[in-house]
């Protein structure tokens, strides 16, 4: 299974919707797609329609009690999509671990163990605690969602810092398989600019595909629906199947089959 970890200390840049589309689009795609929610805020549980009171085992047991991913997954309405939600009690999580051994590295156990989806994506809390550092380690590759807007770059590298000491000290393997700029605003002449900046500073790491602006992808959680079901054709919908695309092609090829 390729594990790849959807971070960014920022909040509100778009991970979660991130997280929700792309995997909606693997899955529409024929891939057998997990998405481990890894916020305590269960955001992307919320958003594929999975209301807390379904959540029965979640990430939090996965990393405390180290149960597997099999027992914690639950089906969605999507086709080929399939979730580990979040809870509330996840919040604790950082806590408890803390003096454990290998806390570091128990989703990354639970990765290596399950064999029944293709691809897995980590929806990341908005921060580079234990959670995230979880995610990390466990993950193949990292896709940063950075929102255009002025300070983006400035958190950029405090994260490429981070992953850096991660494949020093963790995980040599973790690739960053790309930028993905979100919230795109055409109209904008400071978003413009960022996304220039951006290109010129990280070339050939941002991909092509840019996600607009678009009320549609924000309205899609409220309806339990990942936008490329609520409205598939809107232009949010279509740049994340643009993304997907775009990813699919950018997977490390010898990842794909195992
Ligand atoms: P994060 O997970 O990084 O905190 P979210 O994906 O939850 O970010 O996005 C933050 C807010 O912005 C949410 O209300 C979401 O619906 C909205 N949003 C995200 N991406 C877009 C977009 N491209 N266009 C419009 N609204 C968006
Ligand atoms: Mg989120």
């Amino acid at each position: 299974m390729i594990c790849i970890a959807i971070a960014n200390q920022k909040g509100g840049v778009g991970k979660t919707t991130t997280a929700i589309n792309i995997a909606t689009a693997m899955a529409a795609t024929g891939w057998r797609t997990l998405l481990i929610d890894l916020d305590p805020q269960g955001n992307a549980s919320t958003g594929i329609g999975i209301p807390a009171s379904q959540r029965v085992l979640s990430s939090y047991d996965v990393l405390v009690d180290g149960a597997s991913l099999a027992e914690c997954t639950l089906p969605s309405a999507i086709p080929g999509l399939d979730l580990v939600p979040a809870t509330v009690d996840l919040s604790g999580a950082e806590v408890e671990l803390v003096g454990v051994e290998n806390r570091t590295h128990r989703l990354r156990q639970a990765v290596a163990a399950h064999t029944a989806h293709d691809i897995c994506f980590i929806d990341c809390p908005p921060s580079l605690g234990l959670l995230t550092l979880n995610a990390l380690c466990a993950a193949d590759t990292l896709l940063v969602p950075l929102q255009c807007e002025f300070f983006a770059l400035e958190g950029l590298s405090q994260l490429l810092q981070t992953v850096e000491q991660v494949q020093q000290r963790f995980n040599p393997d973790l690739g960053i398989v790309g930028i993905a700029l979100t919230m795109f605003d055409r109209r904008n002449r400071l978003t413009d600019q960022v996304a220039d900046d951006v290109r010129e500073c990280l070339g050939r790491l941002v991909f092509d595909a840019v996600i607009p602006r678009n009320v549609r992808l924000s309205e899609a959680p409220s309806h339990g629906l990942p936008a490329l079901i609520y409205d598939h054709a809107c232009p949010g919908s279509r740049a994340y199947m643009a993304l997907a695309r775009e990813l699919i092609g950018r997977l490390p090829k010898e990842r794909i089959a195992a």
